[in-house]
């Protein structure tokens, strides 16, 4: 196979210029010009096809395109705007030159985000950026790096989810001023009550699948992890300050062992949002499934991947196989990571040696065994992209949220529009992102809901920046897993 991608001129010809695609794309909704539409670039990704150079003009609307694929499932000719975009990047990477200034703040976005170890170092600074409040100082001073920076969570938890028992205020409802019932009592409840020491589960249905055996040792070996650990079945854990902990490298199913999955831990999510990954094993183990997590394991390459870099996302991914070579299936918790994971044949000119699945749709498929215990919660569901458009998958989730008792879940107006996250495309696009951003809040905003739940680290951090622009209070957020979580453990 070749380096890297080049767009593939069947793909380009399947195209019949109709336009049905044009009104699911976000650029065309802002601006309304036919470069920064699907069928726009297509034509632009022709034109290079045919000879044209890779210059300024095709790099901008290109660049300015959110790789949200809302365009692919509006198609009605189905043509692959996933596999065009992906392999246009891929050559302006390798044929264009970009300002000195771009080229600067792509070097620091790859040199820091795809690396959890970069990401921990800039845990502390970020809290202290924080702390000292900079933000406005920094704005002046380099405002992309402000960006850069805010985006980048409080070394702490989704913020104000209120779904864990994190001793969070009794939040308010998004948009109204509306309580969320009953989460409140439940925030300093002190030890978490064990969810996982159902009485009725006999012994012997505790041991590992045959296929599974691992030594018990490894039980003790620990990938580093910031914050909670998942809680080991059958054993209550006292709530902890927060801080450095470690997530077990394996987890047995409680009672019977339905599955048995790998579970990619991700960057951001790793480092900043460690609550998903504990929740994560939390409800997997609950549900049967008995988790693995390698110790090392590192980025997936989704970011170089949906960048162009091939190249590097091939090192990634390589790793992540080699990581991952002792499971059959790979789960993910992140719409984003998911996504690459899927595309590993192609960015690796062959299959994996594992089968992937989201943790909306793995749990899905297996069907429900932990009792469900009430949350009288009202909940915009929002479809993070690469889970809905690159992965198909927006049933599972929203049915996992509704087998909760008590909880309304609500459908957010012209719900396919991407929030502006976009894997990095709030940092390199500020404009527009923080245009999506707004129109998200606002839509969010409209549904009354108590929570927002999404499955995607950087749309929970795209969606709280815009109601911070608002001004008002960040809505309390939470990825589906934290929900579900909540209802098993009761
Ligand atoms: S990409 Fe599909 S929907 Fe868009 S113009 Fe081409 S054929 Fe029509
Ligand atoms: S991926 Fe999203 S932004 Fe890009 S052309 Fe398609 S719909 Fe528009």
């Amino acid at each position: 196979m070749s380096e890297t991608r080049r767009p593939d001129p069947k793909v380009v010809g399947d195209c019949v210029h109709c336009g049905f695609c044009l009104p699911a794309c976000p650029t065309y909704s802002l601006w309304g010009e036919e470069m920064d539409s699907p069928r726009g670039r297509i034509h632009l990704i022709d034109q290079v096809i045919n000879g044209a150079p890779v210059d300024d003009v095709l790099t901008g609307h290109l660049d300015a395109c959110l790789g949200c694929l809302a365009c692919v499932p509006a198609c009605p000719s189905g043509v692959r705007y996933d596999l065009l975009i992906g392999a246009a990047r891929a050559q302006v990477e390798e044929e264009h030159r970009r300002p000195l200034r771009e080229r600067l703040l792509r070097s620091l976005i790859f040199a820091i985000f795809p690396h959890p170890a970069r990401l921990r170092l800039m845990r502390g600074p970020l809290y202290l950026y924080r702390r000292l409040a900079l933000d406005r100082l920094m704005r002046r001073i380099a405002p992309r790096l402000a960006l850069l920076a805010r985006l980048a969570p409080e070394p702490r938890s989704l913020p104000d989810s209120g779904i864990p028992s994190r001793g969070n205020a009794q939040p308010e409802s998004l948009g109204t001023a509306r309580q969320a019932g009953s989460l409140g009592p439940h925030h300093d409840a002190g030890p978490r009550r064990a969810q996982h020491d159902a009485p009725h589960i006999p012994a012997h249905d505790d041991a590992p699948h045959d296929s599974a055996h691992v030594s018990a040792q490894h039980d003790t070996d620990r990938v580093s992890e910031p914050a909670d650990a998942p809680q080991r079945p059958g054993t209550a854990r006292p709530h902890r300050p927060r801080g450095r902990t470690a997530i077990p490298e394996r987890t047995p199913a409680t009672g019977t062992t339905r599955a048995r999955v790998g579970m990619l831990t991700g960057c951001v999510q790793r480092e900043f949002f460690p609550e998903v990954n504990a929740a994560t094993v939390r409800v997997l183990a609950a549900e049967g499934v008995e988790v693995i997590v390698p110790k090392r394991q590192g980025c997936c390459g989704a970011l170089s991947w949906h960048s162009g870099r091939d190249r590097e996302a091939r090192g990634f991914a390589q790793d992540v196989v080699t990581a991952f070579r002792d499971v059959d299936v790979v789960v993910a918790n992140a719409a984003g990571c998911g996504s690459a994971l899927k595309e590993y044949a192609e960015i690796l000119g062959e299959a994996p040696p594992f089968r992937v699945v989201d943790v909306a749709e793995l749990l899905h498929e297996l069907g429900p065994v932990a009792e469900r215990h009430p949350l009288p919660l009202s909940v915009a569901y929002h479809d993070a992209c690469h889970l809905a458009n690159a992965q198909g998958i927006r049933t599972a989730p929203r049915a996992l949220l509704r087998q909760i008792p008590g909880l309304t879940l609500h459908e957010i107006p012209d719900a396919g529009m991407c929030c502006g996250s976009a894997g990095v495309y709030n940092v390199l696009n500020p404009a527009p992102a923080a245009d999506l951003g707004d129109r998200k809040a606002d839509a969010i905003a409209a549904t009354g809901a108590d929570l927002l739940v999404t499955a995607n680290p950087g749309c929970l951090l795209q969606i709280a920046d815009a109601f911070r622009r608002r001004g008002g209070t960040p809505p309390r957020l939470a990825h589906t897993i934290e929900v579900l979580d909540r209802a098993i453990s009761g």
